[in-house]
Parts: structure tokens; sequence; C-alpha cells
């Protein structure tokens, strides 16, 4: 198994996305529209997090009927431990 934990990717709740970051001393005041990048993000201005079970279930929920019931049945071809 590659990872114990699943992952969303986000829009950056720090920059909103944009990649400009404004606290704490990245804002130049000599020149106010020179901003440098949001160091929580990547280059898209997304971020990822640990998906809860209910943002799964959610996806799940929201994908078209013939791919959801396709993950449902290899879910439930999932050997039983005895
Ligand atoms: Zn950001």
């Amino acid at each position: 198994m590659p990872f114990d934990k699943l992952y969303v990717k986000i829009k950056c709740p720090t920059c909103n996305g944009t990649r400009k970051f404004d606290a704490c001393g990245y804002h130049s005041p000599t020149n106010p529209t020179k901003w440098k990048d949001c160091p929580y993000c990547d280059y898209y201005g997304s971020r990822l997090i640990e998906a809860a079970d209910t943002t799964i279930i959610q996806h799940l929920l929201e994908l078209p009927k013939e791919r959801r019931d396709s993950i449902i049945a290899a879910l439930q071809n999932i050997p039983q431990e005895k």
C-alpha cells in the first residue's frame, strides 16, 4: 500500500488560490503590487489535505453512476479476513 491515508487537493485557504502571500514581511512596501509566492501551496495555488471519510463518500456520490457503480462493485469483491 503506497499511502495509509487518502488526500484531496483543495484551493489554498491561505492565499485563496492566488499564490499571493500577504502576511508577515512577504509584502514589499515599496512595490505594493509585487508579492512573493505563497509558501503553503503548489504552482497552481492548491494544497493537499487528508480526506475525511465524509469527503470520500461525498466524492463517490457525485461521480457518474457508471463509474460509481464500478467502484462499489470492486469494493464489494474485497476478500474478507477470517
Ligand atoms: Zn497559497
